[in-house]
């Protein structure tokens, strides 16, 4: 037979656990072995309220023979995670006629009739579930409105209000208890991580009345500020109120602290402030958290009712964490655990104030957290005119290429209506810290027109101002409020400590001066891809691009990568000179040719002019050079083995940087990578053609020089051949971007359209470029890492899809015995503090 006992009164010494009775009943007895002054509590463990759901009822008279004879009580709810929710408490049960009278005398006859009026509101909607409508506001909570309320429940429920306080508290109990167990509760909870067995315990508490005479009145305490998480006594408190009135009655609550809007509590009662603001400090040290204390004045006394984890904000949240680490109350490795990795995105962006009214008129992917105000506007011509003009701009397109680089460049944010988390607007916006919303195809585009049709209806035309939110995927209409992103102290020390603790280096994905900049801000490792082709973006370089691009002959083409080649040279040496002697790993040119061809008009007139060709010929050329397939067709080594040219250019380029960049600061030792490799003569190929590049360079300038040669591993067969072409490299490096595509079968750049279907319908549990696919792809990438350390084992092994900056995907890197992860550098705080809960 099953002795443990239903109920039990919460007492220093009573057995009480979290995953027995539920976190507030564990909370409580904290606070009771603290001797703080908590009303008589009782607990019912997840067993008996499961039972009770069961139809088997406790035995009431044992929980009430616990408990004050003739105490009001209250009954909460005590999941074992506060956010998996409950039903709502309630109040005042044992409320009837004799007590109203008894309570008339001695509380007068207003503050009686609220405390039934409030217990028969609550009963009739949730536990007799008679018609809300029925219940809902009483215009003055007075005697009359209170037998009206007791008529109205006798003729909705056809019985007279029950009057036993036994009846009554088993008929809470169960619906209570019921409640947890319904599918829309299960779906909440389980939304927020619940495991399908989810336990709810029930706490059952004397009621202290915050009404009578004296200085009587219920609210809420806490020490620090939760925007902010420094310290600041502030909270809520209500005369003659009870429960959480005072966090509702906004305009009548009194503050603690004094303020225009009238007294405050330590004027009211300075010694039950200075009582509260003592346990709040004891709480905090003993409990090992910043609390909000919940608590009832009754004629000067304090109760503590209850105490819960204080609502915070982000970026109070890794304030909170390191002040408590920093007084001696848990240790740093604590605090980096009680930190969202996910939630620094929030800290090093602009956001949409969470207060804010949203007025969305679409949604997207989020590909590029931060949130940005501006005019809409259609080309990237017009963003550059924006920007010049000073006014923040949105770029919208169905999707970008290379020419809209520039207009991206000057705007706030980005929008389109294809694409998906690795296509180019998502990962130029990434690189960035652009804000970007990508594949919002239930938005209309209309360029010709410049204008944007919402799924309701409205049109928001060229110049209109809307807001782009990359956090959430949300666009909006007009400018919410926004909060600030920043580095503040504290985030700078919880990130000393996360270095300390980590055991995997993290890179960033670089491109350009700026974002080295912003790598090193963030405190990268060095560069782990730095994506060459996005330096030929530049107006000016894309057109001397296209004329190499376009040449017929060999010559031809190494005159124009002459010209190429100073330009790349400038680029490498100020990204060396930024990264001051850190690994820079530089990956030779990537994309297919035809993404460089100019697809407008104007493009092509352009080109036509300083190739001094016909129009006609340049539109015959880009039509010939068109691929059907081109992320599968003429690009990244296979240019590297027909049109060997490109990398020797780009070899060079990256030794005369070297030999510059060394001479004036720290010794650089290059790191250059070939994509898309899926066979060992490849690598054999052009591994021969970069070391005549260096031996050349070598001996033109007389000095020498080390390079490491590494090898992209972004093809299934390459990580499939791992080992074969580890014997030539001194690196791998997995390109999970591609990798997912070619696993899947699946465009990078059109998922966007149906990836919501898939996940939504459970294909996908998330989207593999967004999420690795640990199962598939990983798969994939652990036989890579065998075959490859197995060949050689010293050989660097590292990840720089766009996953690297994912926590998940960090877990299965450093599981899998990969060196370090690379990922876009607003990322790299994220990243270095997930690596460091994972060592931990
Ligand atoms: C990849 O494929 O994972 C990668 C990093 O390269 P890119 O995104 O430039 O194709
Ligand atoms: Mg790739």
């Amino acid at each position: 037979m099953d002795t443990t006992p239903k109920s039990t009164l919460i007492t220093a010494t009573a057995p009480i656990a979290n995953q027995t009775h539920g976190g507030r009943a564990k909370c409580l007895q904290r606070l009771v072995r603290l001797e703080l002054p908590v009303p008589q509590t009782v607990a019912l463990s997840f067993d008996a309220v499961h039972e009770i759901a069961e139809g088997y009822m406790v035995d009431v008279n044992a929980i009430l023979a616990d408990l004050r004879p003739g105490a009001l009580l209250c009954v909460r709810p005590s999941s074992e995670d506060p956010d998996w929710g409950g039903p709502g408490a309630v109040l005042n049960i044992g409320m009837n006629d004799a007590r109203y009278v008894e309570l008339s005398d001695t509380l007068g006859p207003a503050a009686a009739a609220a405390l039934y009026l409030r217990f028969v509101q609550s009963y009739a909607v949730h536990v007799a579930r008679l018609d809300p409508d029925v219940f809902e506001d009483v215009e003055d909570g007075g005697p009359d409105a209170l037998s009206e309320m007791l008529q109205a429940y006798e003729a909705e429920a056809e019985e007279p209000f029950p009057q036993d306080p036994g009846e009554q508290l088993a008929a809470v109990l169960r619906s209570m208890a019921r409640a947890w167990e319904g599918t829309s509760a299960r779906l909440l909870r389980a939304a927020k991580g619940a495991p399908e067995d989810a336990g709810l315990g029930l706490i059952v508490q004397e009621m202290v009345p915050g009404l009578g005479q004296g200085e009587c009145g219920s609210g809420v305490l806490q020490l620090v500020n939760s925007q902010t998480g420094l310290p600041q006594i502030t909270g809520r408190y209500l005369s003659q109120s009870q429960g959480r009135d005072a966090l509702g009655v906004d305009a009548e609550a009194i503050y603690l602290e004094q303020d225009e809007r009238g007294p405050s509590l330590e004027e009211l009662a300075p010694e039950a402030f200075a009582e509260l603001k003592a346990h709040a400090a004891l709480m905090r040290r003993k409990l090992r958290a910043e609390m909000q204390v919940e608590f009832v004045i009754e004629n000067g006394r304090v109760h503590i009712l209850d105490g819960v984890r204080v609502p915070r904000s982000s970026r109070a949240a890794v304030r909170i964490a390191v002040r408590l680490a920093e007084d001696g109350i848990i240790p740093a490795e604590e605090a980096l655990m009680r930190v969202d990795a996910y939630s620094l995105n929030e800290l090093l962006h602009r956001q949409v104030d969470p207060n804010a009214k949203r007025d969305v008129i679409g949604s997207g992917i989020a590909a590029s957290p931060g949130a940005a105000t501006g005019r809409l506007v259609f080309t990237a011509t017009e963003a550059q005119a924006s920007k010049s003009r000073g006014e923040p701009c949105i770029l919208a397109r169905r999707e970008t290429s290379p020419e809209d680089v520039r207009g991206m460049h000057a705007a706030a944010g980005v929008l389109t209506e294809k694409g998906g988390m690795t296509s180019h607007a998502a990962v130029i916006g990434r690189g960035l810290g652009l804000p970007c919303i990508v594949g919002a195809s239930r938005l209309r585009f209309d360029s010709r027109r410049k204008q944007l049709t919402a799924p309701d209806g409205r049109v928001f035309k060229a110049g209109e101002i809307i807001t782009v939110d990359g956090t959430s995927g949300e666009v909006l209409a007009g400018e919410p409020a926004m909060v600030e992103a920043a580095e503040d102290d504290a985030l700078v020390t919880l990130m000393a400590w996360a270095d300390a603790a980590r055991d995997i280096a993290i890179r960033a994905n670089a491109d350009t001066p700026a974002d080295a900049q912003t790598a090193r801000n963030f405190n990268a490792e060095g560069i782990g891809l730095c994506r060459t082709e996005h330096m030929f973006f530049d107006p000016g370089r894309l057109t001397v691009m296209r004329e190499m691009i376009f040449a017929e002959t060999s010559s031809g083409r190494a005159a124009v990568l002459a010209r190429l080649l100073p330009m790349q040279r400038k680029d490498f040496r100020e990204l060396f000179r930024i990264m001051e002697g850190l690994p820079v790993c530089i990956r030779l040119f990537d994309p297919p040719l035809h993404e460089f061809l100019p697809t407008t008009t104007a493009g092509q007139r352009e080109l036509s002019e300083a190739l001094g060709l016909p129009v006609s010929d340049v539109t015959r050329r880009v039509a010939e050079m068109g691929e059907y397939n081109p992320m599968l067709g003429l690009r990244g080594v296979r240019l590297g083995v027909t049109v060997p040219e490109i990398y020797d250019m780009q070899a060079r380029a990256i030794f005369e940087a070297t030999l510059e960049a060394s001479r004036d600061g720290a010794p650089v030792v290059p790191e250059i990578m070939i994509p898309l490799v899926s066979a060992k003569r490849e690598v054999e190929l052009v591994k021969a053609r970069i070391d005549a590049v260096a031996a050349a360079v070598k001996s033109e300038r007389g000095a020498d020089f080390t390079y490491r040669l590494g090898v992209m591993v972004e093809t299934p067969r390459a990580a499939l051949r791992a080992d074969e072409i580890a014997a030539h490299t001194a690196f791998m490096s997995f390109g999970t971007n591609d990798l997912t595509q070619m696993t899947y079968g699946l465009s990078r750049d059109d998922a966007g359209r149906f990836m919501s279907a898939y996940v939504q319908q459970g294909v996908f549990p998330e989207d593999p470029f967004h999420v690795l696919d640990v199962d598939g792809v990983g798969e994939l990438l652990q036989l890579g890492v065998q075959r490859g350390r197995m060949a050689k084992p010293e050989i660097t092994l590292s990840i720089c899809g766009e996953h690297g900056g994912n926590p998940e995907s960090i877990a299965f890197c450093r599981e899998a015995g990969f060196d370090y992860v690379s990922c876009s550098p607003f990322r790299v705080p994220v990243a270095r503090l997930a690596a460091a809960q994972l060592a931990i």
